[in-house]
């Protein structure tokens, strides 16, 4: 069974294992900002090409897209950010610190029960100043949604694509909120990465095709190895919705802190094309030429977080298990997630072992991303691989040298098959890809 689903466990085990640092940390750091340490960067990086492996290259109806961060000041007055992305900020007349009012559930302050002021509204877009030249004019915002970047790009996307509706844009990429309470590690923090598909439909189709991608998100998180019953969909209220929304939906992950927002998916009508048509005085409506038709397409939007993502994935993988009679604290990754596929490890240091270890070494790297150990006793570096999830230790021992045939191990189930050297790189794709992970099986092997 799985552990504590504590955060400090996994705070202690991001940090003990160079998935994520405190930023500027030798500075004291920087309130709830993070750095990706060696491990955490391979992570992010996987989850990140899982997304777009799923929503992009696996697909015809969709395309790609990387949009700059900073864009006309104009984008944001007709997304409705300047005017409503607000949230309410109470601040503590006592202790100072400050609340969002729709988050706290007494008039009094969460922390030292002090009196509150009264909301007032914050936006929380960041804002900056392009050129030289601090002046009115050259204000600029962080994007905080990589989503604009898409509308705004929509006729160029069309027009080059040769694609036709229904037809989706995706992307990944930064964006930045000034949010008010932050926290949670990396669950709410100011600087974020998106992932974020636009899907461009017909009208009419849109209530279909909303089912249709909610579904679709919901399985993707479930094939990369997340326990469906830590997952569950929420259909947001109408007094809810955004101002954009038609419908929408939430995939919520049961965090430490309780169920909280994974993804969401929402039904956007045609409200972001008719904005920017308005605002930029471009027609932006498509034109059908089957159907002979021409219309603003709606747009269903899947939204997630990727570092939201990160961390409930190393939640959801993280157990610690008694392994005849010793603690064993092991990440139940996917291997497509795992950031390191195979560790290379020779029983000892030794001149003999490590000129066979570095060539192994040398012919598994190319195909996967493989680390390399021969520091410590091997029970300690099971253990490390165990903890940063590794599906496959390779151990190369003294026989070895004579049968030309190295020891793979097993993280999940433990269990140890010898195979001859030259068959490794073949062998291993297979168990990397092979039904031996489907998600199910992650945590099957140890329940067994
Ligand atoms: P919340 O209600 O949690 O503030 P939201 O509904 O404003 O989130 P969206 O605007 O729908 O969030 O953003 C889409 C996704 O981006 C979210 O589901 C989440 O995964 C991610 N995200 C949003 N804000 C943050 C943040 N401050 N830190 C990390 N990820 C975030």
């Amino acid at each position: 069974m799985p552990a504590d689903r504590d955060m400090e466990r996994i705070v202690s085990l991001c940090k003990r294992r160079g998935f994520v640092f405190p930023s500027s940390e030798i500075y004291g750091g920087l309130a709830s900002c993070w750095d990706y340490g060696p491990m955490g960067a391979e992570l992010k990086r996987n989850v990140k090409n899982a997304w777009w492996k799923a929503m992009v290259q696996e697909r015809a109806d969709v395309v790609g897209l990387d949009t700059s961060i900073m864009m006309h000041p104009e984008v944001w007055v007709a997304s409705g950010h300047v005017q409503g992305f607000t949230d309410p900020l109470v601040e503590c007349r006592a202790c100072h610190l400050r609340w969002r009012a729709d988050e706290i559930k007494s008039q009094r302050c969460p922390s030292c029960g002090g009196e509150l002021t009264e909301p007032r509204m914050f936006n929380l877009m960041f804002k900056t100043s392009m050129g030289p030249v601090e002046e009115e004019g050259s204000t600029i915002y962080l994007r905080p949604e990589t989503a604009q970047g898409i509308f705004v790009n929509f006729e160029n996307v069309v027009t080059t694509s040769r694609k036709k509706i229904p037809l989706g844009i995706a992307q990944i990429g930064k964006s930045f909120r000034n949010e008010i309470t932050t926290g949670n590690f990396l669950f709410r923090t100011r600087e974020f990465e998106q992932f974020e598909l636009e899907y461009f439909v017909k009208p009419g189709t849109d209530g279909e095709w909303l089912d249709y991608w909610v579904k679709e998100r919901f399985d993707w998180y479930v094939k990369l190895g997340m326990r469906k019953e830590n997952l569950r969909l929420r259909e947001h209220d109408k007094d809810e919705l955004a101002h954009y929304a038609r419908a929408c939906y939430d995939i919520d992950y049961l965090f430490p802190m309780g169920w909280s927002e994974l993804e969401g998916i929402a039904n956007r009508g045609d409200f972001d094309l008719v904005q920017h048509a308005r605002q930029s005085g471009r027609d932006l409506s498509y034109y059908d030429a089957e159907a002979g038709e021409k219309y603003v397409p709606y747009v269903i939007e899947p939204s997630g977080g990727v570092d939201r993502s990160v961390l409930a994935f190393l939640i959801d993988a993280y157990d610690e298990e008694e392994v005849e009679g010793e603690k064993r604290t092991v990440v139940h990754l996917h291997p497509s997630l795992a950031p390191i596929k195979v560790a290379v490890l020779p029983l000892s240091r030794n001149e003999r072992l490590t000129p066979l270890a570095r060539e192994v070494h040398k012919q598994l790297s190319p195909g996967f991303m493989t680390d390399y150990d021969d520091s410590q006793s091997i029970g300690r570096r099971y253990r490390r691989q165990d903890e940063i999830g590794t599906p496959f230790c390779v151990t190369i021992d003294f026989e070895s040298l004579e049968d030309k045939q190295v020891t793979i191990r097993d993280r999940d189930s433990l269990a140890q098959i010898r195979v001859p050297i030259e068959e490794l790189p073949k062998t291993l794709e297979a168990k990397l890809k092979g039904e031996a992970f489907d998600a199910s099986s992650l945590w099957a092997a140890r329940e067994k």
